[in-house]
């Protein structure tokens, strides 16, 4: 992406993946927003940003409330998600990730839920 500091293409840079908001539905699904920034890898301006929502099914969560009929997904409490960011090339485009992992307690079972937030040059929104 063009950088007007540095006067030519620069390679980006994840600067920056904030949580934005996270929620359990309340039946079987978390939802996760994050608002990447992308900056210059030469001088670090920031260039460009994304704000995306992953939704992602709690992974065994309907067979266990099919075994405990006393289980009420919606007393489950989901902790904040932690992201991690990796820039990898995606059907031959580089693509800048947020990945998130979060738990969801129910009673005295934990279950792990993981999904990612993906922008590339042609998604994320330049800055002006
Ligand atoms: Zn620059």
């Amino acid at each position: 992406m063009y950088c007007p500091s540095c006067e030519r293409n620069a390679a980006l840079e994840i600067e920056e993946a904030e949580v934005m908001n996270w929620e359990f539905d309340g039946q079987d699904s978390v939802e996760v927003e994050i608002h990447m920034l992308f900056a210059c890898s030469e001088c670090q301006e920031a260039l460009a940003e994304y704000s995306g929502t992953s939704t992602e099914e709690v992974p065994k969560l309907a067979e266990y409330l099919d075994e405990h009929e006393d289980a009420d997904a919606s007393e489950g409490k989901l902790s904040a998600p932690e992201v991690e960011t990796k820039i990898i090339t995606r059907a031959g485009v580089k693509t800048y990730l947020a990945k998130w992992k979060a738990d969801f307690k129910l009673g005295r079972k934990t279950f792990k839920v993981n999904g990612e937030v993906a922008a590339n040059q042609a998604t994320m929104e330049k800055m002006s």
